[in-house]
């Protein structure tokens, strides 16, 4: 390839890409005025940049808003905020022609390469259409680059001829590698390339993206919710959270050395070969909350591990979770204390004996991991008057103890994703929060 960035500036020579506070909402209407009663915050403010040469991972569970990144930074849906660069030009002011020129240097690869091609189509013709698309000819000049670049990806000249029905999943993906590169692309945002791949024929196709990508000088973009797979190709990565960026840096430092609770969490739910699950204290508990409705606070105080404790109490953090899991569905949905009235075989209208509401007790601290004893004495106390109201059927004054005398600054404050510490972007309170550290 004969392009080169030139560019004056040593930092802005090495961006290829670069993006500033992205955003997404995408709104939820109701009625016939399609009149908007919220928002899904599918992306809500991110910032990085992707260099010439290397491949930028974006990880993070199902639904975390990685695939809405990918489409609004090729401009296939325009932002809600933010800005995104290409060589140092504002993508979402781009004309007509300047679209077309960046369509062309920016390729996507979706995770189902079918709906790459044509079925009609002989591999070659798909590889080569693009050419045609930016005018180049004649035909035979195009079918001439196609077949070399599909011995670049490790077909062969013959497959030209064949039809994406002959072709396995693995071939596939190689033949929209093809068709991405006949172009000449300099940035490629790869959308989870190899997940719908059989796991031995992942390998492969990750192999060749490296080597397609060294050879070219390719910036990549490569999104994935798995963490095995960000590890292979990845030269840095930033970890997802309900369209949040929680994590960012070098992919060695970040799997050897991760800073944020929700990246400890991601990384020990990867299966380990040959090991037992090791149940949900491997992985994460919960449901990531709705983008339409997400958590005040830092986002993943809901689930997190380590989510920060009060000042004057003194938990095992385990047994702080499920308080917290308490508090969470008292605060997000209330408590359904009718089931658990009848749970405990307490008739409609019935009052509730004091044996029937240590049952209720000991039922709601089961649903959210809480022992049957705090070992904090102090915090039991509380724990129990909020649990005295909530079986009365007060559930609005056990909230508001539980509220009031477990107060963590992980709900209260959003964390700034800043480079303390290791000098590595992470948002989590526990950075500010460390000095404070030790329990009482
Ligand atoms: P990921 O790729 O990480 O799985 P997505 O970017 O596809 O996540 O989606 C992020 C969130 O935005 C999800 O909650 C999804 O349901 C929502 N979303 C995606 N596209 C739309 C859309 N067109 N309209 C409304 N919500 C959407
Ligand atoms: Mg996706």
């Amino acid at each position: 390839m004969s392009k080169q960035i030139v560019n004056t500036e040593s930092d802005a020579a090495e961006s290829l890409m670069r993006v500033d506070g992205l955003k997404k909402h995408y709104p939820i209407t109701e009625g016939v005025l399609r009149t908007e009663v919220g928002r899904v915050r599918a992306v809500d403010g991110v910032s990085f940049e992707v260099r010439a040469g290397e491949t930028l991972g974006i990880v993070g569970e199902s639904g975390c808003g990685k695939s809405t990144v990918a489409e609004s930074v090729l401009r296939l849906t325009d932002p809600t905020a933010g800005s995104v660069y290409f060589d140092g030009e504002d993508v979402t002011a781009y004309d007509d022609t300047a679209l077309k020129r960046f369509r062309r240097e920016a390729q996507m690869i979706f995770q189902n390469p079918d709906s790459s091609f044509d079925p009609r189509m002989t591999t070659g013709e798909s590889v080569a259409e693009p050419l045609k698309i930016h005018g180049v000819g004649p035909r035979s000049r195009r079918l001439e680059i196609a077949r070399d670049l599909l011995e670049r990806v490790g077909m062969s000249g013959e497959d030209a001829a064949r039809y994406p029905h002959e072709l396995s999943g693995g071939q596939k993906q190689r033949v929209a590698l093809a068709r991405a590169l006949v172009v000449n692309p300099r940035l490629i945002v790869a959308d989870e390339p190899v997940s719908a791949l059989d796991v031995s024929v992942q390998a492969e196709v990750l192999t060749l993206l490296n080597d397609i990508q060294a050879e070219f000088n390719l910036g990549v973009l490569f999104i994935s919710h798995d963490m095995g797979v960000v590890r292979e190709v990845c030269d840095r990565v930033a970890v997802m959270y309900l369209g949040e960026i929680v994590e960012m840096g070098r992919t060695e430092d970040v799997f050897n050395d991760p800073e944020h609770p929700y990246t400890r969490a991601l990384l020990r739910s990867i299966p380990t070969v040959g090991v037992e699950s090791r149940g949900t204290d491997a992985g994460l508990r919960g449901e990531v909350p709705p983008p339409s409705d997400p958590p005040t606070g830092c986002n993943f105080h809901t689930r997190c591990p380590e989510v920060i404790q009060p000042d004057g109490y003194d938990f095992e953090q385990a047994h702080w979770r499920g308080v917290m899991n308490l508090r969470v569905a008292v605060e997000r949905h209330g408590v359904d204390v009718a089931g658990l009235r009848a749970f405990v075989g307490v008739e409609d209208d019935a009052s509730v004996s004091p044996a029937d509401a240590d049952a209720m007790k000991a039922e709601l601290r089961r649903e959210h991991d809480i022992p049957e004893t705090l070992t904090d004495p102090s915090a039991e106390a509380t724990l129990e008057a909020a649990l005295d109201d909530i079986v009365r059927g007060d559930v609005e004054d056990g909230r508001a103890v539980l509220a009031e005398e477990f107060e963590t600054v992980c709900e209260g404050e959003s964390p700034p994703l800043d480079e303390d510490g290791t000098g590595r972007p992470t948002a989590c309170h526990r950075d500010g929060a460390a000095a404070r550290g030790g329990d009482d």
